[in-house]
């Protein structure tokens, strides 16, 4: 195990040699302490069966507090620092590693913190972008996007490993692929597995004899050319990008992980055949899926026959797919893949052929047709197994996304619901919590959450119920003192916090929540609503750069916000405050000092969640729609302990088959007056024309009003309120109990559990 002793010697070695006025060297002391003892644990076993977990995403967040708490040694530094006069926290300075968007990225993250944990050998490929996603600020209320320099505090917990580059080809030039390896290191049991992200370099660095010749501009524009390809994560959610730039990250990261695991299977003495049996590769969403042609390519340059490596490939290769939006399953022009990568176009056009002379590409499950290559079909053709993210997702794949696909293979279709590591998302985020459920019950949950239900008898026990309270308080406290330092707005903390923060999106329905909280205000100054409870209102959301629509929907809530903040009147019972720049270091503040969890997606929209289970883990209600997740934990914690609203997915889909918006505003002057709010210089948009844009997509068109928002707002409105009108009673600290009590099932141990089980067979 971790040897204690010889961290803390050389940690104290380390601060004494160093100026540790500057927190950068605290951080450095800290982290090659600690990444010394590392070491003698982190070596890839030459046997055994592995999982590479290729992702274009891993949403980290900040590493150093979950690596010292993972070894054991956190108290230990603390008090080692402490004696220093120095502060570990001052580390939160340091910027989270945001190589990700939203829910796919962090869940990939969790799963290699779940799979350590449980000594499950599972590694991740990815990219080590130059910029992560982007670091948001509001200017006047609009989003303003600048670069992650996340780089700018150094990545002390990577290492270069110069010697095990490779090559990558592009049909106009080709790059060094250069791997950073970063330890994954489980909870207090020795293991270390691997995240190896791959940083794209010229083949020739700056050959300054050119510049005498006069070719300085075009070596410059090669350096520029080889290195843009992982310079920045693209910022879409759920999106589809469809450019050059990111079809040249997809194949740069396939064809690395694949060249070096190809190799480690040479030097092993392994020959290719063999992949199968020592590997299984998970494709986590469509976004790695060129892995699959790829894959192909490199078996037949070792001289296998087409078939055969495709045979290989059915054999080794398993899908995830997240989302059933159509504008983020992808597909590929073949005019951009015969310019990028024609040695991948040939191939897809071979699978293709193949599929079409084994008689299943029929209708709808073509991966070449009209000269587009189809991710998501050849993914579902070629894996294993296919998964989607929560059961009622999985449903919606097999009787809608991939019918066809259900039809000629059912076999393949499997569910594992989406988890969140309870690590990260409560032992450190909520250590007052989790330490007075280790008081009740004893360790063991930790690694086994399911045990929390141990605190069910405690539920009613009023100690128990005083001290979740307190911490619950406490946590509140903290996090107001942080958001009036970063977004300068008071939060008392005896206000109910009703959270709502997720990427933005239209499906994901923040308007729908902004037009609640107007309805409110204005029910507040007309004298109509009574009774009801202080309550703050939280944002946090980042818009895709190009999302019009989204930035436009953070324009009105900050425009919303500002206008009830600035009210004398209803001072005393409501404040909104969007945060800027939402990440997981923020998360983490703000899911476990929240009352109510806001999922409020339209039915049928989103795949699964995790934001959700952070909340519930946290001692939290959810505010939410049958949607994703939110169906399991109400299996769990009782349809009677959350506030469900809103049509079901069936019901959504039968309503927008002649739904007209206007007739819902007819019947709704209160929601009339909150929708008109967009148009009737009640706000300003600056004239811009956003918030009326935002107005048109819910009145105009045969699409007005997709995502049901005004459909769904009565609904929604009766149990907002319901919560508020419980909140602070016997009945609402109980039901945040029996959420906690019955999370269980979200850690994302059970989840990489499962594809280790039924889907790796490892
Ligand atoms: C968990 C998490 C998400 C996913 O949230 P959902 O509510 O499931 O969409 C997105 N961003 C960050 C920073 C997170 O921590």
């Amino acid at each position: 195990m971790f040897d204690k002793d010889s961290f803390l010697r050389r940690l104290d070695e380390l601060i004494n040699t160093q100026d540790v006025s500057d927190v950068k060297a605290v951080y450095n002391a800290v982290s090659q302490a600690a990444m010394a003892e590392i070491y003698r644990h982190w070596k890839t076993p030459q046997r055994g069966k592995r999982c590479g977990y290729f992702s274009a995403e891993f949403l980290i967040g900040r590493a150093v507090f979950s690596n010292l708490m993972n070894l054991g040694i956190l108290q230990e530094t603390k008090s080692a620092l402490a004696e220093k006069g120095l502060d570990l926290y001052a580390l939160e300075e340091i910027e989270d590693a945001a190589l990700g968007n939203g829910g796919l990225g962090r869940l990939a993250a969790c799963f290699l913190e779940c799979a350590a944990t449980h000594a499950i050998p599972m590694d991740g490929y990815g990219l080590r972008y130059r910029y992560g996603l982007f670091k948001q600020s509001f200017e006047n209320g609009f989003q303003k996007e600048t670069a992650d320099d996340w780089l700018a505090f150094g990545d002390p917990w990577s290492i270069r490993k110069e010697a095990e580059r490779v090559k990558v080809d592009f049909a106009d030039f080709s790059v060094y692929a250069v791997p950073y390896d970063t330890p994954v290191i489980g909870y207090k049991n020795g293991v270390v597995n691997t995240l190896r992200l791959w940083q794209s370099e010229p083949i020739e660095k700056f050959n300054f004899a050119l510049f005498d010749g006069g070719q300085g501009e075009q070596v410059a524009k090669e350096v520029f050319q080889a290195e843009s390809i992982t310079a920045v994560l693209y910022p879409n959610d759920n999106g589809d990008e469809g450019k050059t730039l990111r079809l040249r990250q997809e194949y740069f990261l396939v064809s690395a992980s694949l060249q070096s695991i190809f190799k480690r299977q040479k030097n092993r003495g392994r020959d290719e055949s063999k992949l199968c049996e020592d590997y299984v590769f998970q494709l986590n969403d469509t976004h790695p899926v060129l892995a699959i042609p790829e894959c192909i390519r490199l078996l037949e340059a070792e001289g296998y026959t087409f078939e055969t490596a495709l045979a290989i490939c059915k054999k080794t290769f398993c899908f995830t797919n997240h989302t059933v939006l159509a504008e983020a399953l992808e597909k590929w022009s073949g005019t951009r893949l015969r310019a990028v990568i024609p040695q991948i176009w040939t191939i897809l056009e071979k699978i293709q052929a193949y599929a079409e002379k084994e008689g299943i590409c029929k209708v709808d499950t073509y991966i070449v047709k009209d000269d587009t290559a189809y991710m998501a079909n050849l993914a579902v053709y070629t894996a294993k197994k296919v998964n989607g993210v929560a059961q009622m997702h999985t449903e919606i794949l097999k009787a809608d996304t991939f019918r066809a696909w259900y039809t000629l293979f059912p076999e393949k279709f499997i569910n594992v619901t989406n988890g969140i590591t309870p690590r990260r998302w409560f032992l450190l985020n909520n250590p007052l919590m989790a330490a007075e459920i280790t008081r009740r019950i004893g360790d063991g949950w930790e690694t086994d959450l399911p045990q929390i239900a141990k605190i069910k008898p405690y539920i009613y026990d009023e100690k128990f119920r005083a001290r979740f309270t307190e911490i619950k308080r406490s946590n509140k406290r903290r996090l107001a003192a942080y958001i009036e330092r970063r977004e300068g707005i008071r939060l008392p903390e005896h206000f109910i916090f009703d959270t709502q923060v997720k990427r933005l999106h239209e499906y994901k329905r923040q308007l729908l929540n902004a037009l609640s909280v107007l309805y409110i205000y204005n029910g507040l100054k007309s004298g109509e609503l009574k009774d009801f409870k202080p309550t703050a209102f939280l944002f946090g959301a980042k818009s895709a750069p190009g999302y019009y629509l989204a930035k436009a929907v953070i324009k009105f809530i900050n425009e919303i916000a500002r206008k009830i903040n600035a009210d004398s009147e209803v001072a005393a019972l409501l404040k909104v405050v969007f945060v800027q720049n939402y990440n997981v270091s923020y998360a983490e503040k703000i899911v476990c000092a929240s009352d109510i969890s806001e999922q409020i997606s339209m039915a049928g929209m989103e795949a699964s969640g995790t934001g959700n289970m952070k909340f519930m883990l946290n001692g939290t209600v959810t505010l939410g729609t049958l949607d994703g997740a939110n169906v399991e934990i109400c299996e769990e914690a009782g349809q009677e302990n959350n506030y469900i609203f809103g049509a079901t997915a069936r019901e959504a889909e039968l309503v927008k088959r002649a739904y007209d918006p206007s007739k819902v505003l007819e019947k709704n002057p209160a929601l009339k007056k909150a929708v008109d709010s967009l148009v009737d210089g009640t706000f300003t948009d600056d004239g811009t024309g956003m918030l009326k844009a935002v107005h048109e997509s819910l009145l105009c068109g045969a699409e007005a009003d997709r995502y049901l928002v005004l459909y769904d707002f009565d609904s929604y409105v009766k149990a907002k309120l319901s919560a508020n009108r419980e909140y602070g009673t016997e009945a609402f600290t109980t039901k945040c109990l029996e959420n906690m009590a019955n999370a269980g099932k979200f850690s994302a141990d059970r989840s990489v559990k499962e594809y280790a089980k039924l889907i790796w067979e490892l």
